[in-house]
């Protein structure tokens, strides 16, 4: 009595799917589609779970010109006046799709352009969490947005590194990290915050995925660098707190 007992028993569990540019090459997709799949199964192992996913990277439809039926067509929906994609946008055309109704997913989507957000000039990834910290899952649809062209723009040829980091910590978001409770959490009243609100919801352990990186040059952790640093001195990607919620979360979700 009293105490809140979490079970994944009443929650239908959801699929990924991972949605890939259509435009990019066919080296590029498997670059991608081999990070990822390299994170995702370390997940299932950790966690004991199997996570379902699908790769979409072309036209889905029968009629490839309907909207929402190819990757193209979310990208070129989302895409600014100063030539970015708008990363929120394309969170939005996600919960808007048609099917998300009679098949409700989690969204992974994987852009060649730069993608922002309304007081950025660029993003390496954005994401909304599919559950909180506190182990509440989210119903409606939510996803991340991942741009490798930011990464080629920054790191050239090193790009699959980095884009291994960002993957790492974009889907930490969206399983509910960081753990608000850990020691290394920065809250939105943390000092470092103050500094810059990007820092907030972040964690400050110095081999943590879940560190905030690279924003244009003022933030002082480069993706790469953090990247290669923890791939070599942590083989848990995170910290042990935020490690722990994210086992748990994905037990809760996909368990
Ligand atoms: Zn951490």
């Amino acid at each position: 009595m009293g105490a809140m007992t979490i079970s994944s028993t009443n929650y239908p569990k959801k699929p990924i799917y991972i949605t890939l540019d259509e435009r990019l090459s066919r080296e590029d997709k498997n670059i991608i589609i081999n990070n990822l799949e390299r994170l995702l199964i370390w997940y299932e192992r950790l966690a004991g779970v199997k996570i379902q996913r699908y790769y979409f990277d072309g036209p889905w439809c029968r009629d490839p010109n309907q909207p929402y039926c190819r990757p193209i067509y979310y990208i070129e929906m989302c895409r600014d006046s100063n030539d970015k994609i708008n990363a929120n946008c394309i969170l939005d055309l996600i919960r808007t799709e048609p099917w998300q109704q009679h098949r409700p997913h989690i969204d992974v989507f994987v852009i060649d352009d730069i993608i922002y957000t309304r007081g950025t000039n660029f993003l390496f990834g954005l994401s909304f969490p599919a559950i909180f910290p506190d182990g509440k899952i989210f119903r409606d649809a939510t996803g991340v947005v991942l741009s490798v062209g930011i990464l080629k723009l920054f790191y050239g040829r090193d790009w699959p590194t980095a884009f291994y980091g960002i993957a790492a910590h974009e889907l930490g978001h969206l399983f509910g990290l960081p753990d608000p409770k850990s020691p290394y959490y920065i809250s939105y009243n943390h000092p470092r915050t103050k500094e810059s609100p990007l820092y907030a919801n972040h964690c400050s352990y110095k081999y943590c995925v879940m560190r905030q990186v690279n924003a244009g040059g003022s933030l002082d952790i480069d993706l790469l660098d953090l990247t290669r640093d923890i791939l070599k001195y942590n083989p848990n990607l995170y910290c042990d707190y935020d490690f722990r919620l994210l086992r748990r979360n994905l037990q809760i979700l996909f368990g």
